[in-house]
């Protein structure tokens, strides 16, 4: 092809909201085969709610001083599910003291020093890592992350100097249009896109029913989801993956096409995809793959 028709199409990607970086990948929205989803803040708003607060039995601490914890861990986080857990402690009208030496670990949660104690928030996997001398508490973390799953929530755990002291429930909502995206690209690449999530299994299963996909790959770690990128690589596939964290960027770079979210995308996101959706519409995924089509006169 001649660059004239190419540089007029990814203008006009540009005025349908889909920034692409270049030729290249232009070419390769054409080519791509099957989607794979990230879920949190890509398939949903990223804009979850905390919906219920428990406090583990055995630690004794009030819900007020849970959530207060968690929140000041969490404030210096960009993470979806971060913001989500300060937006609850501001709407109870609880304080948020100040936390120091703050650390995250994409797809697990994060550390910080409150108020002298070490406190992690995040993934219940974080309680795997916890020794035999919390036993109890841990048990009762368990029970009440298993309940909260059964309801399709994600779960997030508070461990206060390495003891569980309570579990915090999230519901997030579909991203408007997204089932119809879904629908088209299943149509077009003739393949049911794949969802790859950091989240646990039963509250992935619940979106992915929603949305529409049967293949369903859960409680990834960032490299978890490279795996899986190259296992579709390997089966023949060329897979376009979009995302929006910092833990989809291995995966974005991984895949033949990283695409990411504009609006909720982290800056290294961001940085490493080859195109970038501006208004996070998932519509305009399908209207691109077609544009490249036409653009290359790929005969489908
Ligand atoms: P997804 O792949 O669906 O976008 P992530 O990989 O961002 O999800 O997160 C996966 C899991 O890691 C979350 O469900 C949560 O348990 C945990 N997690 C990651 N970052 C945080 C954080 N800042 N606070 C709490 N939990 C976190
Ligand atoms: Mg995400």
């Amino acid at each position: 092809a001649t660059m004239p028709p190419l540089l007029s199409t990814i203008a006009n990607a540009g005025r349908h909201g889909v920034l692409v970086k270049s030729a290249v990948a232009l070419e390769k929205f054409g080519t791509t085969d099957l989607v794979a989803f990230d879920k949190t803040g890509t398939l949903t708003q990223g804009t979850p709610r905390v919906s219920e607060i428990e406090p583990v039995p055995a630690a004794g601490m009030s819900l007020e001083r849970v959530t207060s914890y968690a929140a000041a861990a969490e404030r210096p986080s960009e993470h979806p599910l971060a913001r989500a857990l300060v937006a609850a402690a501001h709407e109870r009208d609880l304080p948020v003291p100040h936390s120091e030496d703050f650390t995250s670990t994409p797809g697990r949660g994060v550390t910080a020093t409150v108020e002298g104690a070490r406190v992690r928030v995040g993934s219940p996997a974080l309680l795997d890592e916890l020794d035999d001398t919390s036993a109890e508490h841990v048990a009762q973390a368990r029970a009440l992350v298993s309940d909260l799953e059964e309801a399709g929530r994600t779960a997030v755990v508070v461990i206060v100097d390495a003891l569980p002291v309570g579990v915090l429930a999230l519901a997030d909502q579909l991203r408007p249009g997204a089932r119809e995206a879904v629908a088209k690209l299943t149509a077009m690449t003739g393949r049911s896109p794949v969802l790859l999530t950091g989240d646990n299994e039963r509250a992935a299963r619940r979106l992915a029913e929603e949305v529409g996909i049967s293949d369903v790959r859960a409680a990834l770690l960032p490299d978890g989801k490279v795996t899986e990128v190259r296992r579709l690589q390997e089966q023949g596939h060329r897979v376009l993956f979009v995302g929006d964290g910092v833990n989809d960027a291995p995966a974005m770079a991984a895949a033949e096409l990283g695409v990411a979210m504009g609006r909720h995308g982290s800056d290294l996101a961001l940085e490493t995809a080859d195109a970038v959706i501006v208004r996070d519409e998932l519509a305009t995924l399908p209207k691109v793959i077609g544009m490249s089509w036409r653009a290359h006169r790929v005969v489908k």
